[in-house]
């Protein structure tokens, strides 16, 4: 293992790490590792991001969709009992925006069918649910260091295994990845440091939407090309961590307990200044110890928020743009009907994220609140 995969494995008490390009790659790898093919079905919230869904499909599985609860944007779990058929390999329990899923629920219902649990924690690091973190519950978890994860190494993913029997299929399928071309690394490093260097939560949209452009013109590593909004793999996908992505998680590593301070810190600040706004506060059951990565909201006209924000100076996300997340993904493609989970689109018309990184301070959150108010 290399460093960052050691301090990851003894964080998270696993059994081993394994760093990837990407999460999702990450993801794919365990479904290969795991055995999941054609016919096997796979469950998972109807409020995710395509990228997860992808590769389900890669393996020729079959996504199948729950609707969400609408406090914390999780799967319902009132209705997980009812997808479950004699087809389904796996549950993904996807801890959104940091957020705790209710996992002894999951296991009930998980351990009665003898299905395997696995933990999305892109969006959820150091979260836990009775005093204990999320990626430690399943068979094994995944994370993300891309752009507006709870932390960046540019691009970059992980898979902690703790079921000791997946760890040799694992070895296996992480023997067959790519190394990426040092080229890719390079641009990835480059991008990182303008990142950090001009990347403010006054300028984000701006610079964003450039991000985007070159993206598109190939300019930069882009966290998506076109061809991922369709379900067929690349044939360079299975790709292992860079060696500078690696050293950039380390030192991400080294300084997580500081990064989760300064989350719940701030998120503590807007539940203050956003009920004495008048807004509607979640409560969140006291067994949660949620770690959040961007701090979810429901405001009355989502367009019109996400419109004027950039004028205002204030970084608003859009997370999540449609059940499969973003909007331009082809949900027919990915067996997803529409009305299907009717939770997850209202969440989808309603809810923006604001942001919560360690650039974003109490002037940013203040700042943030006094903008989005007038969206109550
Ligand atoms: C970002 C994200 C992913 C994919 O992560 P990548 O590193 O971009 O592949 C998967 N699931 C969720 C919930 C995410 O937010």
């Amino acid at each position: 293992m290399n460093k960052f995969e050691t301090q990851f494995t003894d964080y998270f008490s696993a059994q081993q790490a394994f760093a990837f390009w990407k999460a999702r790659v990450g993801l794919y790898a365990l479904l290969r590792a795991m055995n999941i093919g054609p016919d096997d079905e796979v469950v998972l919230p109807g409020y995710t991001c395509v990228m997860d869904v992808n590769p389900i499909k890669y393996v020729g599985a079959k996504p199948v969709y729950v609707d969400i609860e609408p406090v914390m944007f999780n799967m319902n779990v009132d209705l997980l009992e009812q997808a479950i058929t004699t087809n389904t390999k796996l549950i993904l329990a996807q801890h959104t925006y940091g957020y705790p899923c209710e996992m002894n629920a999951i296991f009930e219902i998980a351990n009665k069918y003898n299905i395997p649990v696995v933990e999305d924690c892109c969006l959820a690091l150091g979260s836990q649910y009775k005093n204990k973190l999320c990626g430690t519950f399943g068979k094994a978890a995944y994370f993300s260091f891309q752009w507006n994860k709870p932390f960046t190494t540019g691009l970059g993913g992980m898979v902690s295994i703790n079921d000791k029997d997946l760890i040799e299929p694992m070895q296996d399928i992480y023997q067959q990845a790519a190394t990426p071309g040092l080229k890719a690394q390079s641009m990835l490093k480059a991008q990182r440091m303008v990142y950090r260097t001009v990347i403010y939560p006054r300028t984000t949209a701006m610079i964003t939407n450039l991000f985007r452009w070159m993206t598109k013109k190939g300019l930069v590593v882009g966290s998506s090309s076109c061809a991922e909004f369709m379900p067929e793999m690349a044939e360079d996908f299975l790709t292992k961590m860079g060696s500078m992505q690696v050293a950039a998680g380390t030192s991400q590593m080294n300084k997580i307990n500081k990064n989760i301070a300064h989350r719940q810190q701030m998120a503590k600040l807007y539940d203050k200044l956003l009920s004495e706004a008048d807004f509607d506060i979640p409560t969140i059951p006291d067994y949660m110890d949620p770690v959040l990565v961007r701090y979810p909201l429901r405001v009355s006209d989502k367009e019109k928020a996400l419109a004027g924000a950039p004028a205002a100076g204030v970084e608003i996300g859009s997370w999540f743009e449609c059940p499969l997340h973003p909007i331009e993904t082809p949900m027919h493609l990915y067996d997803y009907t529409k009305g299907q989970c009717p939770e997850a689109e209202k969440a989808c018309r309603e809810t923006i994220n604001l942001p919560l990184h360690p650039r974003a301070g109490e002037k940013t959150v203040r700042r943030t609140v006094a903008y989005i108010k007038q969206f109550r």
